[in-house]
C-alpha cells in the first residue's frame, strides 16, 4: 500500500517537473518587432498616436500567462495580466500610462495607444488627446468642404481670404505711419487691399494700404485714384486712367501696379472682410 503511494508521488513530482522543464524549453521572450528596436529620432516635447503599440500574450513558466506591452521604440516590456485588464478597464474612462522607455511615455486611451517626451499628468495627456481630436475633425470638416466645392455641390465661400501676414501687417502699419493713407485719421484703421483680392491683387505690403473705415467705405463703386498711386511715383488724372484701362486692357499686375496701367486701382471692397488693425 505505502509503496504504491510511494510510486504515484513519484510520477507525479515527475509528471510535474516534465511540465516545468518543457514550459521553460518553450517559453522565450517575444521577438522585438523592427519598430520596437528604432531608437528615439525626435527629442521634441510631444504626444503621438502609436499605431504599431499593443500588447502581446503567450504562456511563461509553468505555462502561466503572460501579458508584453510593444510599442515604437518601445521594446516588449512584461505586464501584471491583472493590470492589463484593469487598465482595459480604466482607460474607456480616463489615459492609463503603461510603460516608460527612451523618455518616453505610453498611455492607453479609448482604444488607442499613445506616446509622449514630456512627463505629461493624466489630465495633461487627456487635454492633448482631446486636441488632437479636435483638430483632426476639423481637418476633415474643410477636407469635405473642398471636396464639395471642387464637385459644384457647394459655393466657394464669399468674403473669406487668406489672412495677412503679422509682419506684411507691420510692414503696411510702419510705412504707412499708423494712420489712413487717404485722410491720416488713425481712428478704426483697416487694412485695404488696393487691388481686390477678387481681381487678382496679392497680399502683399505693396498692395496693402491703411485705411480708416470712414475712407474704406467711400471707396464705392467709382474707381479711385487713392495716395497709394503716389506711392508708385504716378500722377494721373481720372482721364488717364480711363484711356490706360482702355487701350490696355487687364494690363493692370498686382505683383506691379506700376508696370501695367501706372497706377494703383482702388475698387470697392466688402468691408466685413477687411480685417481691423490688432
Ligand atoms: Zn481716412
Amino acid at each position: 500500500m505505502g509503496a504504491v503511494l510511494g510510486d504515484i508521488i513519484g510520477v507525479a513530482v515527475l509528471g510535474f517537473l516534465a511540465f516545468a522543464v518543457l514550459s521553460l524549453l518553450v517559453m522565450r521572450t517575444p521577438v522585438t518587432p523592427g519598430f520596437a528596436r528604432r531608437s528615439p529620432t525626435t527629442s521634441s516635447v510631444q504626444l503621438r498616436q502609436d499605431p504599431n503599440a499593443g500588447f502581446i500574450f503567450d504562456r511563461g513558466f509553468l505555462f502561466r500567462r503572460r501579458c508584453w506591452f510593444v510599442g515604437t521604440c518601445c521594446p516588449p516590456t512584461k505586464i501584471d495580466p491583472r493590470r492589463q485588464g484593469e487598465m482595459h478597464a480604466d482607460q474607456r474612462a480616463r489615459p492609463v500610462p503603461l510603460v516608460a522607455s527612451g523618455g518616453r511615455v505610453w498611455w492607453w486611451f479609448e482604444g488607442t495607444f499613445y506616446w509622449e517626451s514630456g512627463r505629461y499628468s493624466e489630465r495633461d495627456v487627456l487635454a492633448l488627446i482631446r486636441d488632437r481630436q479636435r483638430r483632426s475633425a476639423q481637418r476633415l470638416d474643410r477636407a469635405h468642404m473642398l471636396l464639395n466645392i471642387d464637385e459644384g455641390k457647394a459655393a466657394r465661400p464669399r468674403g473669406r481670404r487668406e489672412p495677412i501676414p503679422r509682419e506684411v501687417r507691420r510692414a503696411v502699419f510702419e510705412r504707412d505711419g499708423g494712420k489712413c493713407a487717404q485722410c491720416a485719421s488713425t481712428f478704426d484703421l483697416q487694412y485695404d487691399h488696393v487691388i481686390p483680392v477678387a481681381l487678382g491683387g496679392a497680399t502683399s505690403a505693396q498692395n496693402l494700404q491703411l485705411l480708416c473705415a470712414d475712407c474704406n467705405r467711400e471707396k464705392g463703386a467709382d474707381l479711385l485714384v487713392t495716395p497709394a498711386s503716389v506711392r508708385f511715383g504716378v500722377s494721373l488724372t481720372t482721364a488717364s486712367l480711363s484711356e490706360c484701362r482702355s487701350s490696355r486692357p487687364g494690363s493692370v499686375s498686382d505683383s506691379s501696379p506700376a508696370a501695367g496701367c501706372g497706377l494703383a486701382l482702388a475698387i470697392p471692397l466688402d468691408l466685413s472682410s477687411s480685417p481691423p488693425v490688432s
